[in-house]
């Protein structure tokens, strides 16, 4: 259907609307990643920006379903309604469906189709290849709705292998000396293990107490993660020259005071600020991001096709400004509670 044959009093501006608990289809009821409890819930990811507990109806993908009972418990929504990636379904008139973002095991953009026209709300997304997570799908589009985490130009992320490189060389250069990974949890822990099994790194990796659940997690849904074993087990003698992941938090809470001369590394995309490396500390800042940087961004807003953009989550001033340099229009989704994800 042309632009011209779509009544316009059903833009998606009529339909998808901004309010208090998050971005809410009306004639659908139902709610895309809400930031407070809602009956109807259609979630991107398990990020907890994203999937919160206490939603009466979930629909999400398998993987996603089973990120958010690991994480919140077995009733932490009143139902699921798994959606396979690739499929859809007919709810009230709209055609709701998922498909592969590329960020996190189970991410999925939301498509939805109503009254002629296509809206995509990418969640969080990248367009890297990543082992542990199915590529982005392009879907072609009236209205994107993208992300913008790393929407500055100043954000080019390094091609993930190569940071991985200088990882394992480091292990070379400083063998007797524990390499102490900050990672969060979901997503980043296991995307690296996954990284460093490709590159041939076959020896145990230790982990700490809060990664065990998701890694293991990922395991079952068929990843590669290799041998791992908790650090809290392990002697000094097993940690001298291995790699160990931890949360962010865990050298405030002293834990790593124990290990003898660690090497403390991080991976994010932050850590191509200068200051926020140093801020957090890591004498190795490896640049390994699952958002898109600022290039990828744009590629995948002309890759859409969509005339219309709407900006979240991030840094949405210097995307909005790119859209209209494209004869595109651009709009900042003043969306609350979206910021601080752990990247
Ligand atoms: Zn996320
Ligand atoms: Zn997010």
């Amino acid at each position: 259907m042309t632009p011209r044959l779509r009544a316009l009093e059903n833009h998606p501006d009529q339909w998808l609307q901004v309010r208090p608990k998050g971005l809410y289809c009306v004639p659908g009821d139902f709610y895309i990643d809400p930031h407070g409890k809602v009956d109807r819930a259609v979630i991107t990811h398990g990020h907890a920006d994203h999937a919160r507990a206490g939603h009466g109806h979930v629909l999400t993908s398998p993987e996603t379903a089973a990120i958010m009972r690991v994480r919140y418990g077995k009733n932490c929504a009143g139902a699921f309604q798994e959606l396979v990636p690739g499929t859809g379904i007919d709810h009230f008139g709209v055609r709701v469906q998922l498909v592969p973002a590329g960020h996190v095991l189970g991410s999925c953009q939301i498509v939805l189709d109503y009254a002629g026209w296509r809206v995509v709300a990418s969640g969080d997304y990248k367009r890297a290849s990543d082992p542990t997570s199915a590529n982005f799908e392009v879907v072609a589009c009236d209205v994107f709705i993208t992300e913008a985490t790393f929407g500055l130009p100043v954000f080019v992320h390094e091609h993930a292998p190569d940071e991985i490189a200088k990882l394992i060389g480091s292990l070379d250069t400083f063998p007797e000396r524990s390499h102490l990974m900050s990672a969060y949890s979901l997503g980043k822990a296991q995307r690296l293990i996954a990284e460093l099994r490709a590159a041939g790194y076959d020896a145990p990796i230790y982990l700490h107490s809060a990664h065990e659940r998701l890694c293991r997690l990922y395991q079952d849904w068929g990843v590669n993660l290799g041998v791992l074993h908790r650090a809290e087990h392990a002697s000094q003698d097993d940690l001298r020259g291995s790699i160990i992941l931890a949360p962010p938090s865990s050298s405030r809470e002293g834990w790593a005071d124990t290990l003898t001369d660690p090497l403390p590394c991080a991976a994010s995309g932050w850590m191509r600020v200068r200051k926020r490396a140093q801020q957090s500390g890591a004498e190795l800042p490896l640049v390994i991001s699952d958002h898109a940087d600022w290039p990828d961004l744009q590629r995948t807003i002309m890759d859409t096709g969509a005339e219309e953009i709407w900006v979240t989550h991030g840094r949405e001033d210097a995307l909005v400004y790119f859209c209209e340099t494209q004869g595109l229009r651009g709009r900042a989704l003043a969306l609350i509670g979206r910021e601080g994800e752990g990247e």
